[in-house]
């Protein structure tokens, strides 16, 4: 733990050291969008290009056998994280890409009148993959609907999920409210229904600690770079057994067995959905961020990001000011370390813009969830969102932010009208 109170020392992320000079120094709170990247990820990636750097699966030479077992032992590694076993994890570009795949290789299995149920929480990319194929296939897209918490409660799950759903596909959190959806719930009512289930962990694998062997989905999909991996890296887990259901979405080198004239046959999963040279650079950078994680512990990760959370939603609910989306400061159920919010009276892009110029960082917008942000009511929100690198003290920050904001809309308003 760093003196300021943060889990991870800034200092070791060398954006932030090169950043945080000074008083006004950064508040990064921008890191569900993607986290800054601590110095042994870009150690690792370096390293790879500097010693390890063939075509993976394909040289006879030595070089392309250092490349290949480092794709390898990467994998290992990210497998381990998310309590997977390797060849159960096919290293994508990202979350949307695996989301794409899965919906796309999993297309073959709906029928006209077949359902596929989302929640109204997803991210577009668990949401538009599932309205393309379902409309292709003549199946119907039901929604899960959250509660003011932003978590699906039981009689949702049992309204939307039957003897009609092929799939189901949620986040594990929500990149907007930062709740934490019951997952295990949905599983079970998934299977009972005959039904697979796809879990969108892009933001849970960098908050909390996942056993996707534990949690039994069928299916999960991850971004490196939000676990503070390298952009342009990501996973799809696919149980062993369920990898089967899954046809490849991308075709080329690296996943086919035999070629014909007329004619190819398939490798096996993960090496199916793996077409064309690999990012084994990132995947390599990815694996040493979920060392760099499993060091620091994802239940104190999760501990970390949770006080956080809890911390700026009071100071929020304490301001008259401000309005709060999602789970209140004192709710039991558990969250992770993402706070969305707005000042009343001001847009959430000017908002936005007002900490941006307090060397405080937040997105606004509807974060790629156009169907929830509709459904608080609002345009656009803004959202901040904590790394193990942010302190109470950044917190603490971001919410004197908030409040000049507010000043600042008022000061504008009254010169306006004079
Ligand atoms: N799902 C969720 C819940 C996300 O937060 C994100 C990233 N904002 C994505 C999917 C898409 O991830 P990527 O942009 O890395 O493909």
């Amino acid at each position: 733990p760093s003196p300021s109170g943060a889990l991870a020392a800034p200092e070791g992320f060398p954006l932030l050291a090169h950043e945080a000079a000074g008083e006004g120094g950064l508040v990064y709170l921008d890191s569900a969008a993607t986290t800054q990247k601590p110095a042994c990820v870009l150690e690792a990636v370096d390293a790879f290009y500097r010693t390890n750097n063939a075509n993976p699966h394909r040289g006879a030479h030595r070089l392309g056998g250092a490349a290949t077992e480092a794709l390898e032992a990467a994998r290992r590694d990210v497998a381990r994280f998310v309590g997977a076993d390797a060849d159960e994890v096919a290293f994508t570009s990202g979350t949307t890409c695996a989301l794409n795949q899965l919906a796309y290789g999993l297309a073959g299995l709906l029928r006209p009148g077949d359902e596929v149920a989302v929640s109204l929480l997803e991210h577009h990319s668990n949401l538009v993959p599932w309205l393309t194929v379902a409309k292709l296939a003549g199946a119907k897209v039901r929604y899960l609907v959250p509660d003011r918490q932003g978590r699906v409660p039981d009689g949702e799950i049992d309204r939307a999920v039957g003897s009609r759903t092929r799939i189901v596909a949620v986040s594990h959190v929500s990149n907007v409210l930062g709740c934490v959806q019951p997952v295990e719930r949905i599983v079970r009512a998934a299977h009972d229904a005959g039904a697979l289930v796809v879990l969108d962990c892009a933001q849970s694998v960098a908050h909390l600690p996942v056993d996707l062997h534990a949690l039994g989905a069928d299916f999960a999909a991850f971004s490196g770079h939000k676990m503070y991996g390298p952009m342009g890296t990501g996973a799809l887990y696919a149980r062993r057994g369920a990898a089967s259901a899954l046809g490849p979405l991308l075709r080329g080198g690296g996943m086919v067995e035999a070629v014909f004239e007329q004619g190819f046959t398939f490798k096996g999963f993960p090496a199916v959905l793996e077409a064309g040279t690999p990012n084994a650079a990132g995947a390599v950078g990815m694996a040493a961020a979920a060392r760099f994680l499993e060091a620091l512990g994802m239940e104190a990760v999760h501990a970390h990001g949770e006080a956080l959370a809890r911390r700026m939603a009071a100071g929020l609910a304490a301001m008259p000011s401000a309005r709060l989306y999602g789970p209140g400061p004192d709710g039991a159920e558990e969250r992770c370390g993402i706070v969305a919010f707005n000042v009343r009276g001001v847009g959430a892009d000017l908002a936005a813009r007002a900490l941006d110029r307090r060397n405080v960082a937040v997105r606004a917008g509807a974060h790629c969830a156009q169907p929830l942000v509709r459904h608080l009511g609002a345009e656009a929100v803004c959202r901040a969102s904590t790394g193990v690198y942010t302190s109470e003290r950044d917190v603490d920050r971001s919410l004197g932010a908030v409040e000049a904001a507010r000043q600042d809309a008022a000061n504008l308003m009254t010169s306006a009208m004079l």
